[in-house]
């Protein structure tokens, strides 16, 4: 006799990522793996007194979501604190936001929008003015970070920082001033990124309890567009043990929603060999448990290797140490078999890593030790074919629809087609993973990315790659759930909807493989589960919803407004609101569910985006100018006082 089902599925179009069963209409599911997976009388064979049944009334299913390379940790410590600039269709919105939410951060806290979003999402296409962020945020310290390129922050921010108009330009950056010589507020990097992230740890963190609430919420954000694992990058100021603790102690108590392998990066230039070595006594690779699990080292294994995205400024050349500082930290991971990946963005620097990587396997064998570079952009056939031989992968990012119209103007329209080279790197069979890199340049909605692998557009709609350098949705969804678990060693756990495998999977609010190509963007998912157990629901299965939990503090942007930008909540808000829920930080609470599946531990949340409608903001528009890109034309507004580093871009 069968097993006993705890839960059937019935009647989806279930996309399995498994070549030889594309789509099934059905699965049944046992202490969270699959144990049937074909149509419904396959799974109804294990149906018992006990097993519940979902009709998915033809949705579409996919496998959980993998982000190969997200800063879920560090982006869970500071989820809470930051108001979200990511989807907001206009400048105007967002200065609405900022200047909302000053009505509610106090003293001494700061409003902070960092990463997620490009100016040329905006309808305005421009960048906010100093004067604008000061006019929207009067006395409470206010800092907006655009991309790893400039920080603009107002006054209040500027004395709480502790600058002024004789503090000298740090190493590669530089405060702009005014015609008294006073700080305006806008640092640029250039291209070193520190001063921006030196900047950011100026403003004070939250307490331990609302960091634990605030990793919580942002496990729960991802899972409303189908994320469901993640590979955390680690990164500056996540320093291990001590930055670990919210999340080892949410793991502890079985509270993950979201399954994260995570990479240990390096946090002291000089000192990263004695990193590596104290870590290599303190933990090792796969210690832990299939919801939260260390996965080596990087993606910062030496300083002096970092080569910066920042596309708004020449490529940097790395100093002349980097070999031998990155030797030396190579020769102990591959000693001590640490898996290790590598943040890696130009061609350039791809060729002097391998030369390392290749030297030391002479004198101490890979021996097939799993190891990948991050982003590669411009890597080259002919690295490919060396990473390949290393046995190594790639892990790739939309990071480049966020400024892949400053990348084609510096570096033109023919080197942006091929970058990354997506097509080469499968053709060639080196393993590829798909991800974000997520939260500081590229918001962690997948779909952005996903949307960015199909169609090769950026954010602003500029088309960047060639369309034979794109992906049809299938082979983009595989890169984005199988492809991304050979990354953390789990592609026999995960990635696809196969018996024995664990259930992950969402359904999804739309049709991903037949909705018309701007709306990949617009997908959310209705249901998500991780190992059998609900941890997000809405529409016909919101009774399955996990308990809701409120956003601490309760001045929380998230509390405020929610996370990404949603239209589709902004029209549901809209119909649901009544007069007397003018209060913006009203929130519809979730009713706990009668759902008996194991998810006692599982006491989830439910957010509501809080939108506003749009006014349009007063702003110093003098000018504009219609552009071409990718024979598309653009108009672009002038202000007075345009950030200058962007100035460039203005005369494309
Ligand atoms: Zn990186
Ligand atoms: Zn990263």
């Amino acid at each position: 006799m069968n097993k006993e089902a705890d839960l059937i599925f019935i009647n989806g179009r279930i996309a399995t990522i498994n070549n030889n069963q594309n789509f099934v209409s059905s699965v049944a599911i046992k202490d969270g793996i699959f144990i049937a997976v074909g149509n419904n009388d396959d799974s109804l064979s294990y149906k018992g007194e006990k097993t519940k049944i979902i009709d998915l009334n033809g949705r579409t299913v996919i496998p959980g979501l993998n982000d190969s390379h997200l800063h879920i940790i560090r982006g869970g410590l500071y989820y809470n604190l930051e108001l979200r600039w990511d989807g907001i269709p206009t400048l105007a919105e967002a200065l609405n936001r900022i200047n909302e939410q000053s009505q509610h951060t106090p003293n001494p806290h700061w409003i902070r929008v960092v990463g997620g979003w490009s100016e040329l999402q905006f309808k305005e296409k421009r960048m906010p003015t100093i004067e604008e962020i000061v006019r929207n945020t009067g006395s409470v310290p206010a800092l907006v970070m655009h991309l790893y390129h400039c920080v603009m922050i107002n006054k209040k921010a500027i004395e709480a920082a502790g600058y002024d108009k004789d503090t000298p330009n740090p190493p590669g950056a530089e405060f702009e001033h005014d015609r008294s010589d006073n700080l305006t507020g806008l640092i640029t990097a250039k291209p070193a990124a520190v001063i921006l992230y030196q900047t950011l740890a100026k403003a004070p963190k939250l307490l331990y309890d609302e960091q634990i609430n605030s990793t919580r919420q942002f496990m729960y954000e991802l899972n409303r567009f189908g994320v469901t694992s993640a590979i955390d990058a680690g990164g500056g100021f996540q320093n291990y043990p001590d930055d670990y603790k919210v999340i080892s102690d949410l793991a502890k108590q079985d509270l993950l929603t979201v399954r994260i392998a995570y990479n240990l990066f390096t946090q002291r230039p000089q000192k990263e060999l004695e990193d590596f070595t104290n870590w290599i006594k303190m933990v090792k690779p796969g210690e832990g448990n299939d919801f939260y699990r260390m996965n080596g080292a990087g993606e910062m294994l030496v300083f002096s290797a970092a080569d910066y995205e920042n596309i708004l400024e020449p490529r940097p050349d790395l100093a002349k140490q980097m070999e031998s500082e990155l030797k030396e930290v190579v020769k102990v991971l591959v000693k001590n078999r640490w898996p290790f990946r590598m943040h890696a963005t130009y061609n350039e620097s791809i060729t002097r890593f391998l030369n390392v990587f290749e030297e030391v396997n002479n004198e101490i064998p890979f021996n097939g030790l799993r190891w990948f570079f991050d982003h590669a952009e411009t890597i080259s056939e002919d690295n490919i074919k060396r990473v390949k031989a290393l046995n190594g992968g790639i892990a790739i990012q939309d990071r480049l629809a966020f400024q892949g119209e400053y990348f084609i103007q510096r570096y033109g329209k023919e080197v942006s087609e091929n970058s990354p080279p997506i097509k080469k790197i499968i053709e060639m069979g080196v393993p590829l993973g798909a991800g974000t890199d997520a939260t500081r340049v590229a918001t962690y909605n997948p779909w952005i990315s996903l949307y960015w692998l199909v169609s090769g557009k950026s954010v602003g709609g500029t088309l960047l790659r060639s369309k034979n350098n794109c992906l049809d949705r299938m082979e983009a969804l595989r890169l984005y759930t199988l492809g991304s678990a050979w990354f953390s060693g789990e592609q026999n756990k995960k990635g696809s909807i196969e018996i024995g495998k664990f259930v992950d999977l969402a359904v999804l609010s739309d049709d991903y493989f037949s909705v018309e190509e701007e709306q990949i963007k617009e997908i959310e998912s209705v249901l998500t589960i991780v190992n059998g157990r609900v941890v997000y629901a809405k529409e016909e299965f919101q009774n399955l919803a996990p308990l809701s939990l409120d956003v601490i503090p309760s001045w929380s942007p998230i509390s405020i407004f929610g996370g990404y930008y949603s239209s589709r909540n902004n029209q549901n808000q809209n119909q649901n609101q009544n007069s007397n829920n003018s209060s913006s930080l009203q929130r519809q609470k979730q009713v706990t569910a009668n759902y008996n599946m194991d998810h006692n531990n599982n006491k989830n949340h439910l957010v509501k985006d809080k939108e506003k409608n749009n006014e349009n903001q007063n702003s110093s528009i003098i000018d504009s100018k219609e552009i071409n890109v990718n024979d598309k034309s653009i108009k672009i507004q002038y202000s007075n006082h345009i950030c200058p580093c962007c100035d460039d871009f203005f005369s494309f």
